[in-house]
Order: C-alpha cells, then sequence, then structure tokens
C-alpha cells in the first residue's frame, strides 16, 4: 500500500475506535503497517506514585512498561533524554519531536506515552508515524475524558466493565501472579452517613467534600491501582500487584486519612470499606457482590472500618471480621 493510503486507512481506523485498548491496538497495528520494517512498540511511563510533574523527574520512581503486556522495562538511557524534551504539561498540547527512534506522543492523566520504532525507516515514513501519533493523542484526550467522572476526576462507573475485563486479560497472560498471591482485589467504599452532609450543607457543599474525599484518595492508593467513583458517594477501588497484607494496609491508610482528615465545618467525616478477591476469571458482579456484603457488614457493625469478605463470610459463617486499624 502507498504511504498516503496507509496513513488514511490508519486514520480511518483510528476514529473508529472508542475504547483505550481499541485505540492502542489500533495504533499498533496501523504503525507497523506503515513502518514496515520496524518492531513497533507503545511504551508508558509514570510516575509510581502519581507525580505527574516532569521538571524534575525521580528516575526511582519511575516505571516503564510495554502495551499490551505492560512488562516492566529497564529505565533506557532514552527516557532521561525524552523527558528532558518533552512538554512540560499535563495535557497532550503539542506532539512532540522523534527522540531518536521514539516519538513522544504526550503525557495525560500522569502517563507518557512514546511509539518506539526501528531508526532506520525514512524521514517520510517517521512523519508518517509522527503525524498518526497525533490524530492517537487527540482521540486519547477524547476517551480519556468519556471515561472519567466530571466532579472528581476519578474513573467513572462507565469504564468500570471494561476496566475490569481489562484487568483479568492481564491476570491471564500473567498466571504467574496469581500464584504469588499477587490476585487484584476489589474494595467498595462508602462515606458514612453522607446524607446529614448534605441535609446540613447542602448539596453543592457534599459535592465539595467528594471532590476533597477523592483527592485523598489519590494520595492513598498507588498510580497503577484503578480508583472509580462508581455511585454518588460510593467509591470502587481495584488494588493491583499486592497481597493481603499489602491491600489491607494501603485500604486502613485511606480509612485514617479520612478520619484524620479536617473537611470545612464537619467535625468529623468518616468511611466503611467491604474488599474481597477478584479471583481468576470471576465476574465483576461477582465480586461487587462480596466486597458489598463486607460493606453492609462494616456497616451495621458501627462504620469508620474495613472489613474483607474473606475474613467474615469465611465458610459462609460471620466471623468478627473487623480489621485492625494499622496506622
Ligand atoms: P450510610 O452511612 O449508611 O452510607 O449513610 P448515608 O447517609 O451515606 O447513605 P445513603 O445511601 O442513605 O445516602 C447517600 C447520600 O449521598 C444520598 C445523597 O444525598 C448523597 N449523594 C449521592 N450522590 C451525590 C452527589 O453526587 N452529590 C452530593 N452532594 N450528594 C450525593
Ligand atoms: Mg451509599
Ligand atoms: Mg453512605
Amino acid at each position: 500500500m502507498k504511504l498516503a493510503a496507509a496513513e488514511y486507512e490508519a486514520i480511518n481506523t483510528l476514529t473508529q475506535q472508542t475504547d483505550y485498548r481499541g485505540l492502542c491496538d489500533c495504533l499498533l497495528s496501523s504503525i507497523e503497517s506503515i513502518a514496515t520494517t520496524s518492531a513497533v512498540n507503545l511504551v508508558e511511563v509514570y510516575d509510581d506514585r502519581g507525580h505527574t510533574s516532569w521538571n524534575t523527574p525521580d528516575l526511582e520512581h519511575l516505571v516503564v512498561r510495554h502495551y499490551p503486556t505492560f512488562d516492566g522495562l529497564q529505565q533506557p538511557t532514552w527516557l532521561v533524554e525524552g523527558l528532558a524534551q518533552s512538554p512540560q504539561s499535563e495535557s497532550i498540547t503539542t506532539l512532540a519531536q522523534p527522540i531518536g527512534e521514539l516519538i513522544c506522543i504526550g503525557g495525560l492523566s500522569g502517563v507518557w506515552r512514546f511509539v518506539e520504532i526501528n531508526g532506520s525507516e525514512t524521514a517520510d515514513v517517521k512523519a508518517s508515524v509522527v503525524r498518526i501519533a497525533g490524530i492517537f493523542a487527540n482521540l486519547m484526550r477524547l476517551i480519556d475524558r468519556f471515561e472519567r467522572d466530571p466532579l472528581t476526576g476519578l474513573l467513572n462507573r462507565q469504564s468500570f466493565d471494561y476496566r475490569f475485563e481489562d484487568l483479568l486479560e492481564y491476570h491471564h497472560q500473567n498466571p504467574h501472579r496469581l500464584r504469588t498471591g499477587d490476585t487484584p482485589w476489589l474494595a467498595i467504599t462508602d462515606i458514612d452517613h453522607f446524607k446529614r452532609v448534605n441535609d446540613t450543607y447542602g448539596h453543592l457543599f457534599g459535592d465539595e467534600i467528594l471532590l476533597l474525599v477523592s483527592r485523598i484518595m489519590r494520595q492513598c492508593f498507588r498510580f497503577d491501582d484503578l480508583l472509580f467513583r462508581y455511585g454518588g458517594e460510593e467509591f470502587i477501588v481495584i488494588l493491583n500487584n499486592t497481597n493481603t497484607a499489602g491491600a489491607k494496609l494501603a485500604l486502613e491508610r485511606f480509612r485514617k486519612s479520612i478520619e484524620d482528615h479536617e473537611f470545612p465545618r464537619l467535625d468529623k467525616l468518616t468511611v466503611s470499606t467491604g474488599w474481597a478477591a477478584v479471583g481468576d476469571r470471576e465476574f465483576s458482579t461477582d465480586v461487587i457482590h462480596k466486597a458489598d456484603k463486607a460493606l453492609y457488614y462494616a456497616k451495621e457493625n458501627g462504620r469508620n472500618q474495613v472489613v474483607s469478605y474473606e475474613v467474615v463470610f469465611r465458610d459462609g459463617d460471620p466471623g468478627t471480621g473487623i480489621e485492625e486499624s494499622e496506622c
């Protein structure tokens, strides 16, 4: 296929995509059809603490991974050079220059993306790849907005099912993680007595509190954990790459941070959380049901606590279930 025709075809298929996975797959296959002598990769880079400023990147905390395997990579030398040349902006604004064999797509929601092609491609091919990556960047921004809750900026309920499927797919491809106990965990967190906040201070003030809670949430969990605003004052957290103790610690850290935070006008605000392990090939509705049961247990037993489904409902027989605070 002639270059112009291949480029048109790439744009045509890219603009048909409606989710992140589809868009990335399409980017890779499109570039493969243009840069025919290259092994094409999409590389994602982020700070594991969620820092989004790249003015002074801390290489200790940078995670570099390949889409779609998400295998961690060594931090190559191009990264330092690439970050130094990238625009210091959180949103994708303009497409940066090719950096050696890498084309910087830009940063969005704390993740920087690069397309890696073989440096022996012609200048025309490279220019074509840069243009396609530019279209990808624009579409990415649209999809990102579509997947997020406008008030808190967390992922929205509509994106939950597809993100959950992606997660299971990843674990099927990396079964060694499950064997080492690094199963994902799903937690549902609900603000205690939130109706009182609205009734006393009004809905707008309630929205302000939701925003503050979501900010604390971002600080308490790892960047690659998935945070959703699932309902009005209900949030889902999917914890990745951690064992039971690590998941419990993170959820307790969040509970304690909310309890200790001085919210405007409120004497105290607390949250209750129920959580459960995400089994291999388990339906999202089943895991949510388990976490919900644990949440209900927390609500019934005094609120402001983190309850594990596996602990409480082991053998179908509720134990004490209340997790000791570890923070
Ligand atoms: P519990 O401790 O049992 O969870 O009590 P609660 O009052 O938090 O629970 P309930 O489910 O009775 O009430 C949830 C309230 O959350 C109802 C509604 O006033 C409020 N809410 C839901 N969505 C929003 C929203 O988007 N903005 C605001 N400000 N409030 C919301
Ligand atoms: Mg609720
Ligand atoms: Mg509530």
